[in-house]
């Protein structure tokens, strides 16, 4: 039965679907190992002048240099109002060779991107969105503070500036999906027309929910919650929106945008249940998916664009997604 597969309990250490996903066979995956196999200035040697060879040489970023392509990716004016984007722990001169991304800057990530030998940890949830008065290491946000700055690792969130952007956290669901001619479901206020939280789109060929539910499982790294739907199994569909994380401050354009499923995470009961009472014919449809999951696929094209960004400019670093699953349920139980 499908809800046996639904209920694979997630490895703590990796989130294991996703060696199987679409999300690592994407272009944008692909991107990533193309762009760390293009070292700068690899032309013929023979007529290279003084500052050809300079180029040649491999050049390390300073983390100032870092949170210009940042910038230049993800510009910070794309942020909520509310949230706390950009660097958290780090100096600007410091050398950045190797960068690790994660969603969640939790003790086992900072734990993972220590023992790599990160200079820079790229999350895309912020470690203090709230104000704190203290980062004692009596309380575990002081200690992943402490611990950072011990061993020499910055740290710097990408939230919903990555939200919005183009090839953002819902381009990327959107991408996975197989989605054509998406757009955004709410525009940002301040950016380009393909700039927002959300996306919507349409599928190739028209499916049953059922088989789309499936199809989404299956792009997502496999956690303990599974995926939850609402909705006729049979229902045919065609046109699909998503959003990255908690989308559910998003029904009204939801439906304004007349797309018969959405695929978002943290579906809480109140609002979910006022969205199905007040459907037309059934739709739209929900998918409920792990926060984590929706978000962990942007990590790959990120890191892949954040490296292109650098290469570009003569600088070399690796690049790596942490396999850390940061989902924070570990088991489930149903009916049946
Ligand atoms: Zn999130």
């Amino acid at each position: 039965m499908v809800d046996d597969e639904l209920l694979r309990t997630g490895d703590t250490e990796a989130p294991a679907g996703s060696t199987t996903s679409a999300g690592t066979e994407s272009p944008a995956g692909t991107e990533a190992s193309e762009g760390t196999e293009l070292p700068a200035g690899t032309e013929n040697p023979v007529d290279t002048d003084a500052a050809a060879t300079d180029e040649a040489q491999p050049k390390t970023p300073v983390l100032g240099d870092v949170l210009l392509a940042i910038e230049e990716l993800w510009p910070e004016s794309l942020a909520e109002q509310w949230d706390a984007v950009g660097p958290v722990v780090g100096r600007p001169s410091a050398d950045v060779r190797k960068i690790m991304f994660a969603v969640d800057p939790t003790a086992d990530v900072i734990t993972e991107a220590i023992e790599w030998g990160a200079d820079l940890l790229l999350t895309h949830h912020p470690l203090l969105l709230k104000p704190v008065n203290s980062v004692a290491t009596s309380s575990f946000k002081g200690d992943a503070v402490h611990r950072l700055i011990e061993n020499g690792c910055a740290l710097v969130t990408v939230h919903t500036n990555g939200d919005s952007a183009v090839g953002g956290v819902s381009d990327v669901l959107a991408d996975a999906l197989g989605l054509q001619d998406v757009r955004p479901l709410s525009p940002a206020d301040n950016g380009l027309p393909e700039e927002g939280i959300g996306r919507v789109g349409e599928l190739a060929e028209a499916r049953t929910l059922g088989e789309f539910a499936e199809q989404v499982f299956s792009i997502l790294p496999a956690v303990a919650g599974g995926v939850k739907v609402a909705g006729d199994r049979n229902g045919i569909i065609r046109s699909v929106a998503v959003c990255g994380g908690a989308g559910d401050s998003l029904f009204d354009q939801v439906r304004m945008s007349r797309a018969d499923v959405y695929v978002t995470a943290d579906l809480r009961h109140h609002p979910a249940s006022e969205a199905r009472e007040g459907t037309v014919d059934g739709r739209p449809y929900l998918i409920d998916v792990s926060h984590f999951g929706s978000e962990w696929l942007w990590l790959t094209p990120a890191s892949a664009a954040l490296d292109n960004v650098l290469t570009d400019q003569g600088y070399t670093v690796e690049v790596k997604v942490s396999m850390t699953n940061t989902d924070p349920w570990d088991f489930v139980l149903t009916p049946g």
